[in-house]
C-alpha cells in the first residue's frame, strides 16, 4: 500500500481528533501497569501519533452488550476511539492493526464529526439493507476498513484473528 503525504503537520490531525480521542480517557485505568503475570499485563505503546493499550481488563468493554449488539457476534478483539487502539492483547493488536489504523485515519479526516458520521453511515445502512446488523457490517467506515486489511494478505496469523476479530470504530 502506498501511503499518501499529510496534508498537515502530525499535531494538527491530532488537535482535530482530540475531543473523540479524550473519549477513551475512562478507559485507561484499565490498562495500568499493575504488576500481574506477564500474560495480563498492560502494554502501552505509541506509534505513528497513535496510543496503542493492550489490556486484559478491556475485555468487560470490547466484549460489552453494546458491541455484541451491533454486530450480532461476541463482541470485539479491538477497538479505535480517535488516536487511541485498545486491544484485548498483543495477539488481538497485531490482528486488527491494520483495520484499526484505518478508522483512525477516518477520525483524523472527521475529526469532532466522526462519531456522528459513523453513526449516520451506520443507521443508513442498516435502513438500506434492512437489517440492524448492516449497522455494522455494511457501514461504509467499516467496508473501507474491511477493504484495507484485504489488501494486507496473506498474513495468516492476522486473518486467523480477522474471522474472530469484528472489530468496531465507535466513539460511543
Ligand atoms: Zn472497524
Amino acid at each position: 500500500m502506498s501511503k499518501k503525504r499529510p496534508l498537515f503537520p502530525a499535531w494538527v490531525y491530532v488537535l482535530w481528533a482530540l475531543p473523540v480521542s479524550l473519549c477513551a480517557v475512562f478507559l485507561l485505568p484499565l490498562a495500568l501497569r499493575w504488576p500481574l503475570p506477564k500474560h495480563l499485563r498492560a502494554r502501552w505503546a505509541i506509534s505513528e501519533r497513535t496510543l496503542e493499550v493492550t489490556s486484559p481488563a478491556l475485555e468487560w468493554f470490547l466484549r460489552g452488550p453494546w458491541f455484541r449488539t451491533l454486530t450480532g457476534g461476541a463482541g470485539f478483539a479491538a477497538a479505535t476511539i480517535g488516536h487511541v487502539i485498545v486491544a484485548r492483547n498483543e495477539h488481538c493488536m497485531r490482528g486488527c492493526r491494520v483495520h484499526e489504523r484505518v478508522h483512525v485515519g477516518q477520525c483524523e479526516r472527521w475529526g469532532i464529526l466522526f462519531p456522528l458520521a459513523y453513526v449516520a453511515a451506520g443507521l443508513w445502512a442498516a435502513l438500506r439493507h434492512r437489517r440492524w446488523s448492516g449497522y455494522y457490517w455494511d457501514n461504509v467506515f467499516e467496508v473501507e476498513a474491511r477493504h484495507a486489511e484485504s489488501l494486507c494478505e496473506p498474513n495468516a496469523e492476522s486473518r486467523k484473528d480477522a474471522s474472530n476479530h469484528q472489530e468496531a470504530n465507535t466513539s460511543m
